[in-house]
């Protein structure tokens, strides 16, 4: 997919003050310094458009923005990050739960994942709310260029593992670099895919 024009929309916390839902939407979310930010740039190959924030956690609004006028890129506020208190957590949880719940056009959720990582709780958890809701998601493993190839699967095939005690159906994975521009013709192939559904 070329991406011809990706333009901010608005950033809010209600699902009814979002966008008309007329068009498809896909939803980036993750722990907060996951690199979620630098996929998005990378994705839609404009350096600044998301915010690569330097604290953690801070943007705790659901952010709209219109890709070649035929669909929306969603960035949603990160979870996990310990400096967040109590409160601010819970009203994360309620805004994300009630979006993914109700945002009628939402065609997938990415789920962003540090591959680094063998498997974290709070990534697991976040998964098992969407599989339980039935709101398709896939994952994205990022920072690939920060290990081998064969440790990345390994994580990989850790997160996998671990899923497959409670699904029969694994969720689709991509692996991205922002750093060496990896992964974008797969992820925006994806989109451009289930757009022409
Ligand atoms: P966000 O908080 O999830 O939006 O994460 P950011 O996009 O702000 O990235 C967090 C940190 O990870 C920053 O220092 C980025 O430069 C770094 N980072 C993000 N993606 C990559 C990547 O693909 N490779 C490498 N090496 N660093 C990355």
């Amino acid at each position: 997919m070329i991406i011809r024009e990706a333009k901010f929309m608005m950033s809010n916390s209600r699902v009814d003050q979002c966008p008309p839902p007329t068009l498809p939407e896909y939803a980036f979310i993750g722990r907060s310094n996951v690199g979620k930010s630098s996929l998005i740039n990378m994705l839609t190959g404009h350096k600044g458009l998301a915010k690569t924030s330097s604290l953690p956690g801070k943007t705790q609004l659901i952010n709209h923005f219109l890709i070649n006028d035929n669909w929306y890129l969603v960035d949603l506020p990160g979870y996990g990050y310990a400096k967040v208190s109590k409160d601010s957590r819970a009203t994360w949880g309620k805004m994300i739960n009630y979006y993914m719940r109700n945002r009628e056009n939402l065609a997938c959720v990415f789920v962003l994942i540090d591959s680094r990582h063998s498997p974290l709780a709070p990534d697991l958890e976040f998964m098992e709310m969407l599989g339980a809701e039935g709101i398709p998601f896939v994952m994205v493993f990022t920072k690939a260029d920060k290990q081998s190839s064969s440790r990345t699967q390994q994580n990989i095939t850790a997160y996998l593992q671990k899923m497959q005690q409670s699904w029969d159906e694994l969720p689709r994975h991509f692996i991205t670099s922002a750093e060496e521009k990896t992964g974008r013709e797969e992820v925006l192939g994806f989109i451009e895919e289930i757009n022409q559904q």
